[in-house]
């Protein structure tokens, strides 16, 4: 009867029978995963670990993307032998992180991650005001282990050796019905660990899940717990949330969780800035596209993108107040880079290959003399001719200036001096230029500063555009 209560307390009264503490063992035959799935690495870290006495298992993500018959992109490992004791075993092997000890074994380029199993005394685990767990190290059975992961589906352990899935939670049950059914009861873990809010609706949208009415109800409610979380591991979950092949559901599902909302300033801006959406949508489908067809994505790209039409705004209203074109767009661009970093911590080098797109834009414009060759000889003009084809794409800029372009980083010398030689030419309109957001920052021409009538252009892309324009062939952010 106590038990019951104690059960019910803690929210794991939908399986009211299951003893947590007793795994179910499923063998080949009952949980049907390809063991060509699984990395060398992968078995060369668990047997490693067997031989020398310890346990090892496959877990969380790996052993859920295994079952779903999916080659996991990377392999974790959980083991009952402490930190010091796996780095002790391995060649190139680190130990690190605060919050959480994990050891990083290295083999070539390939990191694996291993952990020791952990226990559930959160309780006197160091807390933040609002509950969230700050540190915590204690290690544990792997029963208390798998009660301190986040959802059914990630806590199960898959052992290559003798290749038996354990199962705690009804992991098995959930992957079958495709459900996200979090560990324990939800308010609580939450307020643990808001991250978590975050993840589930990155699981729903990649895996095409559902989430479990109890799981999901308390998200709305306490979505403001995110504020709390230091910005950097926020970071970490935007990245993986923006680079798991699913942007855009993971962005939508966050907006209909309310999750969106004043807690990410980012987000604020994507999905509730009407002149961006159809940018920022063209760039993330070019993203998911790249995932999926195994490219890279550069993440410099991506912010760069998701942010451009702050960026406008701020620009066209520096420029209208006086500023020359190149100045305003530095201005607006350190305005909005110092908004984002307050909760969101984008990283130095990601910061100065955002501000690198960004202040390539104007330079397109300079279609004579030798500035085009100059800028082809840029760093990172592929990431900046990338984006200039999605500003065209989207309607904001002209889709003739991103067509001049890719003529001429296409083409032979004879080509180029052709095109210079066109763009040269007096054009019809008297320095009107390709309508739209980055057509200020033209050429010596226009120096004359902003004029009044000019105000609402950059910012307003999209109107009279070619909004219909095809996407661009290249893929956004190649590297
Ligand atoms: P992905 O496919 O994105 O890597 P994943 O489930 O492997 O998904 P990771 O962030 O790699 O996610 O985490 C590995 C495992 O660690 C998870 O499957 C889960 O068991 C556990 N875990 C990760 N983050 C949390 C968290 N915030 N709270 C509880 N458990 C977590
Ligand atoms: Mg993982």
């Amino acid at each position: 009867m106590i038990k019951k209560l104690i059960r019910k307390i803690l929210g794991t009264k939908s399986k009211a029978a299951r003893d947590t503490n007793t795994p179910v063992v499923l063998g080949p035959e009952a949980h049907g995963i390809d063991p060509r799935l699984l990395s060398n690495n992968a078995i060369r870290v668990t047997s490693t670990l067997q031989e020398a006495g310890y346990e090892a298992f496959v877990v969380g993500g790996a052993v859920r993307d295994l079952l779903l018959g999916v080659k996991p992109k990377d392999f974790d490992i959980a083991t009952n032998a402490t930190p010091e004791q796996v780095k002790r075993l391995f060649r190139r092997a680190f130990i690190i992180g605060k919050r959480f000890q994990i050891v990083h074994v290295m083999f070539g380029q390939d990191l694996l991650e291993v952990t020791t199993f952990r226990g559930t005394t959160s309780e006197n685990a160091p807390k933040d005001e609002h509950g969230r767990v700050l540190r915590d190290n204690t290690f544990g059975s792997q029963a208390e282990d798998a009660e301190r992961r986040d959802f059914t589906v990630n806590a199960m352990y898959y052992n290559p050796a003798t290749q038996q899935v354990l199962d705690y939670h009804g992991g098995i049950e959930d992957i079958r019905a495709r459900t996200l059914r979090i560990i324990g009861q939800p308010e609580a873990r939450y307020r643990e660990d808001p991250v978590r809010m975050l993840r589930v609706v990155r699981f729903a949208a990649k895996l095409k899940f559902t989430i479990e009415p109890e799981t999901g109800a308390p998200i709305k409610v306490m979505a403001p717990l995110i504020n709390n979380v230091p910005a950097a591991r926020v970071f970490d979950e935007m990245l993986k949330l923006l680079m798991s092949g699913h942007a855009l559901a993971c962005l939508q599902q966050l907006r209909k969780e309310g999750l969106h909302h004043g807690l990410l300033p980012l987000l604020d801006v994507v999905l509730e800035q009407p002149l961006g959406v159809k940018f920022v949508t063209l760039a993330l489908d070019s993203t998911d596209a790249r995932i999926h067809a195994g490219k890279t994505v550069s993440p410099g790209f991506l912010f760069a993108s998701l942010l451009w039409h702050q960026v406008l705004e701020k620009w066209t209203a520096y420029r209208a107040s006086g500023e020359q074109a190149i100045p305003a767009l530095h201005l607006a661009a350190d305005d909005v880079l110092d908004s984002q970093t307050e909760k969101l911590a984008l990283q130095r080098k990601i910061g100065t290959d955002m501000r690198d797109i960004w202040s390539m834009q104007p330079r397109f414009e300079r279609r004579t003399g030798k500035a085009p060759y100059k800028l082809l000889e840029h760093l990172r003009f592929r990431a900046g001719y990338d984006f200039l084809l999605l500003r065209c794409a989207s309607g904001e800029i002209d889709a003739e200036i991103g067509d001049w372009w890719t003529a001429f980083y296409e083409g032979d010398e004879i080509t180029r001096e052709e095109l210079i030689a066109s763009a040269s030419a007096p054009r019809e309109g008297g320095g009107g230029g390709a309508g739209g957001g980055g057509g200020a920052g033209g050429g010596a021409k226009r120096k004359r500063g902003p004029r009044r009538g000019g105000r609402n252009r950059g910012g307003r892309g999209g109107e009279g555009g070619n909004a219909d324009a095809p996407a661009p062939a290249h893929d956004g952010g190649a590297e």
